[in-house]
């Protein structure tokens, strides 16, 4: 029989942390230490948590096991900061996959509720991706991700927008039924923009048919793909593939847009009993946002109409690019720690390291994404003697960051620092 888990974190049922059940909901100690619950009861009362067995929809999502705090802390615990945006993402994948429940169990009444897809604005690197990425693993969907750039209008040179459904096929294992339910992200959606009078998008192909190609299927419509491979449907020519209960995640870092969005709260000031705004040219209006704006920026109305509910991410700053290396579950430092550990190496880095790390990466203004690189090539000769490291603590120190100064080696059982030759 396999063992209980932990359906926030996904620890394993043990002796140090035992992991308690109650009607198809299953907390750790840990994680019930860490949201402040005494008990499993506690946990469920606390997050308003619908505990029954006979939720488990079709589709194997457990609802009894989730709700948008549940979803909010398990965000949590891989993405920093982005507090508002989290919040109203977990609020709409709950309500989507809510809706997808209630029309399971259709109880006959004629209210339907209609779908509501995600447009999330920010910029490159501050955790887009990583929160619909997040969402799939712990809802257990199949995630689809795409690049808005490399699509075309049908007929053009390039990838055809029902190509994202074949990727979201093949990431459910070829199951139509999963892929039904999935996920897609579609990243760089503002680089489809329609080419405005205002700005100087220049595209072979324009980007109002991508967004009419995209509106298509974003709005719900059963759409033929070529299975590619598809072990499940061998001899079929085409796979049909319903979208409406598909959820859409659009992403983009719509530079440019806070000059719009600032154009429109200024102009405010001309009229009679208008909304008074002083516009800060430093400031990021992002989350005043409305669909003229992005009408302005040329998405055309039909797809932002698709597009209802608008999270704003705000930029990295080296505070959060700091705890990014830091606290996430899978952080970069707790990686590199694991993979050093496996040589009985104990690897530790000087807090100004880590903030020299930081700085590296705010100026390469790709946001977190940055930091991987640079850990990379960071560490890459320290990875490449690690043997000689066995059975020390490696301290990473902000000289071997800045200037590639060897770093301090600690015998493990003495105290004796070993002396490190310069390269
Ligand atoms: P984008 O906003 O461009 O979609 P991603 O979500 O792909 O950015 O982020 C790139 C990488 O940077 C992620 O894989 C993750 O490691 C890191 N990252 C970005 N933002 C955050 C965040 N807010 N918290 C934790 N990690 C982040």
């Amino acid at each position: 029989m396999s063992k209980k888990q932990c359906s926030i974190c996904s620890a394993i049922d043990s002796d140090s942390n035992p992991v308690f059940s109650k009607k198809g909901l299953f907390i750790c100690r840990d994680c019930q230490n860490r949201y402040g619950a005494d008990s499993i009861d506690d946990f469920i009362s606390r997050f308003d948590v619908v505990s029954n067995d006979d939720d488990i929809c079709d589709i194997g999502i457990d609802f009894s096991k989730t709700s948008p705090k549940v979803l909010k802390a398990t965000l949590d615990e891989y993405v920093i900061g982005q507090d508002e945006a989290k919040k109203l993402l977990s609020v709409a994948v709950y309500n989507h996959y809510k809706r997808i429940l209630y029309k399971n169990y259709d109880d006959g009444d004629d209210v339907e509720i209609a779908k509501s897809n995600i447009l999330l604005l920010g910029p490159t690197g501050s955790g887009k991706t990583l929160m619909a990425q997040t969402f799939a693993k712990f809802l257990n969907v199949p995630i689809a991700i795409s690049d808005a750039t490399s699509l075309t209008q049908a007929g053009y040179v390039g990838e055809d927008v029902e190509n994202i459904l074949t990727r979201l096929y093949q990431a459910a294992d070829y199951d139509i039924k999963r892929t039904e339910m999935g996920i897609v992200f579609i990243d760089e959606i503002d680089k489809i923009a329609r080419v405005g009078e205002n700005r100087s998008i220049t595209r072979d192909v324009s980007g109002e048919g991508v967004q009419q190609a995209l509106l298509k299927i974003i709005e719900g419509s059963i759409v033929n793909i070529s299975p590619q491979g598809g072990r499940k449907h061998p001899h079929q020519e085409f796979v049909q593939i319903n979208t409406e209960n598909i959820l859409f995640i659009c992403g983009g870092a719509f530079d440019g847009l806070n000059d719009i969005i600032k154009r429109r709260l200024g102009g405010n000031m001309l009229g009679f009993n208008s909304d008074k705004r002083i516009i800060d040219n430093n400031v990021n209006y992002f989350h005043l946002v409305d669909s003229s704006d992005l009408m302005n920026y040329g998405m055309i109305p039909e797809l932002i109409g698709r597009l209802h509910v608008v999270a704003t991410l705000n930029e990295i700053n080296q505070d959060a690019m700091l705890n990014i290396l830091l606290k996430p579950k899978n952080s970069l430092i707790k990686q590199y720690q694991k993979i050093f550990q496996l040589d009985n190496v104990e690897l530790e880095f000087e807090e100004k390291a880590l903030r020299l790390i930081a700085q590296k990466a705010i100026e390469r203004k790709t946001g977190a994404r940055a930091l991987r690189a640079i850990m990379e090539s960071l560490m890459v000769d320290l990875m490449f003697d690690i043997k000689d490291y066995s059975g020390y603590k490696l301290v990473v120190t902000a000289d071997f960051v800045s200037d590639n100064k060897p770093p301090m080696l600690i015998k493990k059982s003495s105290k004796s620092v070993k002396k490190q030759k310069n390269n």
